[in-house]
């Protein structure tokens, strides 16, 4: 099994694509069908989510192991510190290597359905900082973690939500992944003020193109991620064709993707929603100089 940090020493950017483990017998077939489709994009890497609350860890542990060892696709597992103690995160951690995971996302997680506010599990960690350093401690991960452009929701203010970061990183983080945006300027000076910290680590920007206006607006808003406006006026004729809103969608989506890469982001990660179409269809539209 290859490790995410070894991709980077050959590669300058790198272009990957998250999923979450299908909830259904019908979500499995099409979900199938679709990785059929992005397969062909050849991903430098693909990530499976952790579901919230840790509700369905085996769903996620079951899809790692298949993507990576019965379709061969170097394979990061997220993890988080939810109803997690450290015993838990040993045998965990032991059950993943033994599939050969060697590259994790690791987050705090949210709080489950119904909670507004995070609790520590007994024996657990507070932070994502603190699961960092333990992974580190049980074995040889490369390890992605969590970056917001805009801060995270309960932070108190950007500066100290870059501090985090710098903790992760410190604590043996090796690239940051970052929240979705729609702004390419936040993007530009979050970099910036995290390497102001010293923070070197690569920091590769998360994409959620938007195919369904209203709920990216609604995913938007609960992460804390701001559409700018002139995207919403661009939105506001095509709420009743689907067609459409989903071209303009792969337009923008296109355009903020070129945009990145014209100004050095380290490559792509997509959030696919277990989808192919949109992925697909601004990947394939990327001009080849720019991969
Ligand atoms: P942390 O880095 O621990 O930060 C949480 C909050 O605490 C921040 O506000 C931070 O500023 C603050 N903080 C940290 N340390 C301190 C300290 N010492 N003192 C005071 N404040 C502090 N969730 C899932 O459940 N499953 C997933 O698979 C998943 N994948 C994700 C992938 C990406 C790329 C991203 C961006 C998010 C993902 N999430 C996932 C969501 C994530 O779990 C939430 O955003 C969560 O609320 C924070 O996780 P974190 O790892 O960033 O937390």
């Amino acid at each position: 099994s290859i490790k995410i940090e070894e991709i980077f020493k050959e590669k300058e950017k790198t272009f990957s694509f998250e999923f979450f483990p299908p909830k259904n017998f019908k979500a499995t077939i099409e979900f199938g069908i679709n990785v059929g489709q992005l397969l062909k994009l050849s991903p430098d890497f693909v990530s499976v989510t952790y579901g919230a609350g840790g509700s369905n860890q085996k769903a996620t542990f079951d899809l790692v192991d298949y993507l990576q060892n019965q379709i061969g696709l170097t394979t990061m597992a997220h993890y988080t510190c939810i109803n997690a103690t450290k015993d838990k995160i040993k045998s965990d951690l032991a059950y993943l290597d033994e599939v050969g995971i060697k590259n994790l996302m690791l987050l705090r997680g949210d709080p489950p359905k119904g909670e507004d506010t995070f609790v520590k599990s007994e024996g657990g960690f507070n932070y994502a900082s603190e699961l960092i350093s333990y992974a580190n401690s049980l074995g040889e991960y490369s390890i992605g973690v969590a970056g917001y452009p805009e801060k995270h929701p309960e932070a108190v203010s950007l500066d100290a939500d870059i501090d985090n970061l710098k903790r992760k990183v410190d604590a043996g983080g090796d690239f940051i992944v970052t929240q979705m945006f729609y702004d390419n300027q936040r993007y530009y000076d979050f970099v910036d003020r995290c390497r102001e910290k010293g923070i070197k680590a690569r920091i590769i920007p998360g994409i959620m193109p938007i195919t369904n206006f209203s709920q990216i607006k609604r995913f938007s808003e609960m992460v804390g991620t701001e559409i700018p406006q002139e995207i919403v006026n661009a939105f506001a004729p095509y709420k009743d064709n689907k067609k459409k809103m989903y071209e303009l969608g792969i337009y923008l989506g296109l355009k903020q993707c070129i945009e990145l890469l014209e100004n050095g982001a380290p490559g792509l990660h997509f959030y696919t929603l277990n989808k192919s179409r949109a992925t697909v269809d601004i990947f394939e539209s990327i001009p080849k100089i720019l991969k």
